[in-house]
């Protein structure tokens, strides 16, 4: 089995009134981020390192803003999609490793559940999954607590 990564990377700004949503899970905050779909930065990563895991473009083409279905679309099920897709190419996702930098809320109480739900929209076993929260020690907008930024990396197995 040839051994593929890639790399995503997400930044999204809160202003949004709606949930803030981070890994499918709803935490509590005084704003949502942006966006077109649900602002989830942590699953639109994630879905950006397995598709340039093998080479198959990036999110913006396959969920385009422009494209109403996606409008609050929860980013899970986009990540499912994208899962199905490489499914039906016949790579074997190996494992995936998050870091999502957020001044505040305290991530931390929800790494947990935003593991579950990627491992479940992905059909991998909870090793297989990782997600660890940064602040950016009150440095730069994000250190000022402007938004949140994202990076992952995907293992992808197959031809
Ligand atoms: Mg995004």
């Amino acid at each position: 089995m040839r051994q593929r990564f890639g790399i995503g990377y997400d930044s999204h700004v809160f202003g949004a009134k709606r949930p803030l949503v981070l890994g499918g899970v709803q935490i509590e905050h005084d704003s949502g981020l942006k966006g077109h779909s649900d602002g989830d930065a942590v699953t639109h990563a994630v879905i950006d390192a397995l598709l340039g895991a093998v080479a198959m473009g990036d999110i913006g083409r396959l969920f385009p803003n422009t494209d109403a279905r996606w409008k609050g679309a929860d980013s899970l099920e986009m990540l499912a999609e994208v899962k199905h897709r490489l499914m039906a190419a016949s790579y074997t996702i190996v494992n995936v490793d998050v870091t999502v930098v957020a001044e505040k809320p305290r991530l931390a109480p929800h790494i947990n559940r935003m593991c579950e739900n990627l491992s479940r929209a992905l059909g991998l076993p909870p090793r297989a999954v990782s997600v660890k929260a940064k602040t950016n020690e009150k440095m730069d907008s994000v250190g000022r607590g402007k938004g949140v930024q994202v990076y992952a990396i995907a293992s992808v197995g197959g031809a």
